[in-house]
């Protein structure tokens, strides 16, 4: 055989991940319906986890607490801990490091492992996902769901269709048999589908992933083109690749090292400029710069500063202001917005010289990955019930789990409730 040997890839998921920690550190509740709920004193918050026994009830995660309790009023409701899921979850991810040094964390109850160069040591890879699950079990009371592939696409898709409905949580998905399983499933069961993309399949006739991975990829970018415009030639792509089971992106470990304290780029222009156009340009350019270099580190920061100097030198103006957004981001448009609301308030229009872009508190994007709001897989009932809550509550009604890290340490410790809806 030529080429590359074929890798093996797993994707571990945790089954319930908040309700199952809070059942491990609950015993009494272990045979009670429990869910985590955004905020326990408001019927409206909504349900982050709910345990098996709760989901048998028909209680499903993003609805809606007064919902919940209708459908099941002995619910126990514990209010989230994230810092603690967090914490919990970078054990596990210790526990992965056991068996290979290769662990991508995808959110914060789903991480990669390329156990390829593993085999020789642990056995084959069933039995490498075995003794994970009895590990992780015994050490946290979590319970993983194992998807077996070759590669992160494939493994991801083994674990979301099939071994989270198995008995024993355990999957393999070999690419000699997606066209016989993984074909003939809905296209709504494929990663990245949500309801717009199921709609627009069916308005294509496609129903099945089948359909999607059959269709020439040119003329699936035409049909996607027709209704998205031009810019969904990207996505037509992820769509078919995924179809196909092709993804050729390696586990990627990611390092956990100290941020620096700021990123930030400075520029002396060739000229004065004057004009809100031209200035609004040399902003851009700066803004992109410091976040294009925050992403290729893994950094996002949440506080930006913008200086600026302006003519003549004799009698220079200028200043220095900085803004602290709601989230760390390193994502350039919503920098600039901060960056343009900065500059406009301080500018005295006097003719620009030097200006300058900081981002600043900076965090890992690893870590801030291992957000609720993150968690691509809820992302999509999630999406709708935060916006639902948002549109009725404001934006404030719904903090992402980084804030609530950050803020809410100290607080967690020194309540340390965890306990019953009151
Ligand atoms: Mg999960």
């Amino acid at each position: 055989m030529s080429g590359k040997r074929e890798k093996v890839i797993l994707l571990a998921d945790c089954m319930s991940f908040y309700a199952s920690v809070e059942k491990a550190d609950h015993p009494g509740c272990k045979n009670k319906p429990v869910v985590v709920a955004g905020d326990p004193a408001r019927r409206s918050g909504i349900i982050l986890a709910a345990c098996p026994i709760a989901k048998s009830f028909g209680v499903t995660t993003a609805e809606r607490l007064g919902d919940a309790l209708r459908k099941c009023p002995e619910l126990v409701i514990m209010r989230p801990r994230m810092q603690h899921y967090i914490d919990i979850s970078l054990m596990i991810t210790r526990i992965y490091e056991e068996f290979t040094d290769l662990v991508e964390i995808f959110s914060i109850d789903e991480q990669f492992l390329d156990v390829t160069a593993s085999l020789p040591f642990f056995g084959d890879p069933i039995a490498i996902a075995k003794s994970i699950q009895q590990k992780v079990l015994s050490q946290t009371g979590v319970w993983v769901r194992i998807g077996i592939s070759s590669n992160k696409i494939l493994a991801k898709i083994a674990t979301d269709i099939w071994a989270k409905k198995n008995e024993d949580g355990i999957f393999t998905l070999s690419k000699s048999d997606v066209e016989t399983l993984l074909w003939p499933e809905p296209v709504n069961k494929m990663f990245g589908v949500g309801s717009r993309m199921t709609a627009h399949f069916t308005r294509l006739g496609m129903n099945t992933i089948g359909d999607i991975a059959r269709t020439p990829l040119p003329s699936l970018k035409e049909k996607f083109r027709a209704r998205f415009g031009k810019q969904s030639d990207i996505h037509a792509e992820v769509m078919w690749r995924t179809a196909n089971g092709l993804d050729d992106s390696p586990v990627t470990p990611r390092t956990f090292s100290a941020p620096p304290k700021s990123v930030g780029h400075m520029m002396t222009l060739p000229r004065d400029y004057n004009d809100k156009s031209e200035v609004d340009t040399v902003l851009l350019e700066l803004t992109e710069e410091v976040c294009r270099d925050c992403r290729r580190k893994g950094y996002m920061g949440s506080v930006v500063t913008v200086s600026c100097m302006c003519s003549p030198y004799e009698a220079p103006t200028g200043f220095s202001r900085q803004m602290k957004m709601p989230d760390p981001t390193n994502n350039t448009n919503a920098v600039f917005q901060a960056v343009k609301m900065i500059f406009y308030k301080y500018w005295d229009k006097m003719p620009v010289r030097r200006a300058g872009v900081t981002l600043s508190q900076l965090v890992d994007d690893g870590n801030y990955q291992l957000t609720l709001f993150e968690d691509q897989v809820k992302s999509r009932a999630l999406e709708k019930a935060t916006d639902r809550i948002k549109d009725r509550y404001g934006s404030a009604a719904i903090m992402r789990a980084s804030s609530l890290t950050n803020a809410g340490q100290a607080a967690d410790r020194s309540t340390k409730i965890g306990g019953h809806y009151k």
